[in-house]
């Protein structure tokens, strides 16, 4: 038979281009065995969908013979009425992963360089390293992304998820303000996946700074709202980007139940205020409670907690004993930390018993 090019060139298909058979392999977080609920490994929402929320999803389920609205019409109307933004701004994907890989497929090339934290969100190295990108970490300084020596950096592209995920610390807008200013990377990606939980989140959001043509800013349905499951997110940005991001997605990519859950939860401000004021609170005894067991924690910003535990072993042995499943630092690059989600109210009273013991 005739070897393809690609076969010639490379040979083994499962590694048709070399940089993608170094790619690391994305881990995701342990499944609790007995109680879903003691899951706190992916920072899921522990709130299940309301009741209203079931109903549109249901409703929407009579449809299932057709495709969805590949722009999700209903959902960026909401969102534009929401945020104050045009609707044109706003692209709609199947999660926010979907948009990190649409975005690296549109700007980033094997001559391209990408700067991101260390430990970055694993995702974000994963899609531009994909291209072929050089993909540059900066460390983190304090447990905060150090904006002034990633402006030194000759990139294309910045990656700034904020909060930061793993550490769950923030930089302000003016400081993101400020790194556009010095820097010359052409774009930044900023990732507010947590951005719902912050304390001040007209001084962190950097939503108006994509006026500057520069920024996108990132969002999603999976932690505030719950809706992990149903995979969806969203991009505001300057139009030009969402037009060029249109042309690559596979225009069915998010689903019809998924449209119909994020539409009616935008429905529900009421619900979504009290679930946001009560992940805060339980954030703040989550963190008491490792502190009086003797633990340092990181002061966290989003809907989870990192632990400073030398021994990462120990802690997650302690947390498994009382089926509480956590993320280990090390799967993170952050090895000597546990990442805890915040749990629900029963799950966390769990967590308070076994600290004390
Ligand atoms: C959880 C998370 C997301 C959300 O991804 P989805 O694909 O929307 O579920 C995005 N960015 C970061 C940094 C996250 O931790």
């Amino acid at each position: 038979m005739r070897k393809s090019k690609i076969h010639r060139t490379y040979g083994l298909l499962e590694a048709s281009k070399p940089w993608i058979a170094d790619l690391p392999e994305y881990v995701p977080g342990k499944a609790a065995k007995r109680d879903a609920a003691g899951k706190l490994s992916s920072n899921e929402s522990p709130f299940a969908p309301s009741e209203h929320i079931l109903e549109a999803v249901s409703k929407a389920g009579r449809s299932l013979n057709r495709y969805p609205d590949p722009l999700a019409t209903e959902v960026r109307e909401a969102l534009a009425e929401k945020l104050w933004v045009s609707e044109k701004s706003i692209l709609v994907g199947n999660g926010s992963d979907e948009l990190i890989y649409l975005i690296a497929l549109a700007y980033l090339s094997s001559e391209s360089r990408v700067v991101v934290a260390d430990p970055p969100y694993l995702m974000q190295e994963i899609a531009g390293r994909a291209l072929g990108a050089k993909v540059v970490k900066v460390p983190l300084k304090n447990y905060r992304h150090d904006l002034v020596a990633m402006s030194e950096i000759d990139a294309d592209l910045a990656f700034i998820p904020n909060p930061h995920n793993p550490s769950g610390t923030v930089v302000s807008q003016a400081e993101i303000e400020r790194f556009l200013e010095t820097s010359s990377i052409g774009l930044v990606i900023v990732d507010e996946a947590y951005v719902d939980f912050v304390d001040d989140l007209e001084r962190t959001s950097s939503l108006p700074l994509v006026a500057s043509g520069r920024v996108a800013v990132l969002r999603t349905f999976s932690k505030l709202y719950g809706l992990a499951g149903a995979r969806i997110g969203y991009m505001v940005a300057p139009s030009e980007i969402v037009g060029t991001l249109r042309k690559l997605r596979p225009p069915f990519s998010v689903n019809a139940l998924g449209q119909a859950a994020a539409f009616a939860a935008l429905g529900e401000t009421e619900s979504v205020e009290e679930i946001r004021l009560l992940v805060r609170e339980i954030r703040k005894r989550m963190t008491a409670a490792f502190e009086k067991a003797g633990y340092t924690v990181v002061p966290s910003q989003a809907n989870f907690v990192l632990v400073q535990a030398p021994d990462e072993r120990e802690l997650l042995a302690r947390l498994e004993a009382a089926e509480l499943m956590a993320r280990p630092g090390s799967t993170l690059g952050l090895p000597g930390h546990v990442r805890v989600s915040v749990a629900s109210p029963a799950t966390l009273e769990q967590l308070e018993e076994t600290l004390t013991v």
